[in-house]
């Protein structure tokens, strides 16, 4: 059997492992960080994430979908906070079973961890820093940060599985006609936390995902199983009022003040967490090819990083898994056809993903509050109903099914193409017979 060595144990890293573990590669993982069981979660990234259709299709492969879902809280719709305070519910579906889930990132990452460690033959390092990869070996050269030793991985093929600024697609973006580009909004973003009532309980409506759209920026909040919400502000990172220009404690409290009235009083400790937690990039990544003949190959972040609008980068991570372990189970004997198949599987669906995540942040933080907004989801839904199996908002194609992200895309747009013809068209005529029936009764 092949030996893979994988670099990076994030949310896609556990999960790639448990697939080639089950089908009985010989696999060892990398990951600079400590192990996630002694408490050294992922710092400074969000704290839960959105789990959806995708998502759980993948876990369900690995037989720990159930788990998994113990954690999560499903979220029926937005609930918008106006700047007056008041609440406006917008289900993402009409079927109200069809939720996303807000899960915590580091109960996951243990979750897959632990689903790859189920399989004797993949073997988990911590503690070990990949600082370069020789691609035609294949070998990775790693750092052991415990022992300070350097280590050299070797086998049969590498997956570099490492993140939006992943070192493994750093060595491939010196080979010849390697495509790469990045791309980073002018807004960055900052953890805050609500904290739950004396009683435990949470002190919005759980079942939600929050926003405060504030046209150029935007506020969200999602539960946490603890009684707690993270909120993250995504904001200009410079700018008349910006982070840059937003530093004193007082000039934050004004600020959330104005924007965010209903949520201050949630917030006890706003001024700390604006203080101390650190303010993110925002990173769109498109890269290809996303393999090296049959020796290395690229999987979630790592090939195509995303912006979290659209709630799908993890998502969509995971269906990678799904799709090379597909790919390595069609082609066993050939894998670098394995991995040109995923590659051409993929591709476009990542690039897809990439638009519709920017466009859906200015969605969220404009949109949303527009009444013509409200009343196309309410049109949306309507001819969902009326058109079963005909019509599917696009939304609910990106999150309650797995169409590949392009496809829902062309297809959406197909919709939309029919639907404001149509009603051009019906509003023409209507127009016409008034004016006939005007001019025949004059
Ligand atoms: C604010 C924010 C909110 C988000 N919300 C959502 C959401 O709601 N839903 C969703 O689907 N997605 C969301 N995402 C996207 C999601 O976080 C990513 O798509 C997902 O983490 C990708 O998984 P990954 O395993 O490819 O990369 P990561 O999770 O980044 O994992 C990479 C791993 O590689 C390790 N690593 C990196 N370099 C090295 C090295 N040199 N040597 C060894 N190890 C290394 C890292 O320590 C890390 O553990 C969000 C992202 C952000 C920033």
């Amino acid at each position: 059997m092949p030996r893979f060595n994988l670099i990076g144990s994030g949310l896609a890293g556990g999960m790639m492992a448990a697939f080639l573990g089950r089908r009985g590669h010989e696999v060892d993982l990398y990951e600079r960080r400590a192990d996630p069981h002694a408490g050294n979660l992922v710092g400074g990234r969000s704290i839960n994430l959105a789990l959806s259709t995708r998502g759980i299709h993948a876990l369900q492969q690995l037989g720990i979908a159930d788990e998994v879902m113990r954690h999560a809280i499903p979220m029926r719709g937005r609930m918008i906070h106006d700047k007056s305070g008041d609440l406006h519910f917008a289900p993402y579906d009409r079927d109200p079973n069809k939720c996303i889930n807000s899960i915590g990132r580091g109960a996951l990452n243990t979750a897959t961890i632990e689903a790859a460690q189920r399989y004797p033959n993949v073997r988990v390092h911590f503690n070990h820093r990949c600082t370069g990869v020789d691609l035609d070996s294949p070998a990775a050269q790693l750092l052991d940060t415990s022992t300070s030793q350097s280590v050299q991985a070797s086998g049969d093929a590498i997956i570099g599985v490492d993140g939006a600024f992943s070192v493994v697609r750093r060595a491939m973006q010196r080979l010849d006609r390697f495509e790469y580009s990045q791309s980073y909004l002018a807004h960055g973003y900052k953890e805050l936390t609500i904290p739950p009532a004396a009683d435990g309980s949470w002190r919005m409506e759980k079942r939600a995902l929050h926003i405060w759209p504030r046209q150029s920026f935007m506020m969200i909040a999602l539960p946490n199983p603890d009684g707690s919400f993270t909120c993250t502000l995504f904001w200009e990172f410079a700018g008349p009022r910006s982070f840059e220009t937003t530093k004193t404690d007082a000039e934050v409290h004004r600020f959330f003040g104005e924007e965010f009235p209903d949520a201050v009083p949630l917030m006890p400790a706003l001024l700390e967490d604006f203080r101390e937690n650190p303010t993110g990039s925002l990173v769109t990544v498109r890269c290809g090819p996303w393999h090296y003949v049959d020796k290395v190959a690229l999987v979630g972040d790592a090939a195509h990083a995303v912006v979290p609008f659209y709630g799908q980068g993890m998502n969509a991570a995971f269906e990678d898994c799904v799709v090379l372990d597909e790919c390595l189970a069609e082609f066993p004997n050939d894998r670098a056809h394995a991995f040109a198949q995923y590659f051409s599987r993929r591709k476009e669906n990542a690039d897809a993903l990439a638009d519709l995540a920017v466009h859906n942040f200015v969605e969220m933080r404009d949109k949303t509050t527009s009444s013509a907004f409200r009343a196309k989801k309410m049109l949306d839904h309507l001819l969902e109903g009326v058109l079963p199996g005909i019509y599917l908002p696009l939304y609910s194609m990106v999150s309650f099914t797995r169409i590949p992200y392009a496809e829902a895309a062309r297809r959406a747009h197909r919709q939309d193409r029919i639907i404001y013809g149509s009603l051009i068209v019906s509003m023409t005529l209507i127009l016409a017979l008034a004016i006939v029936v005007f001019l025949s009764a004059r």
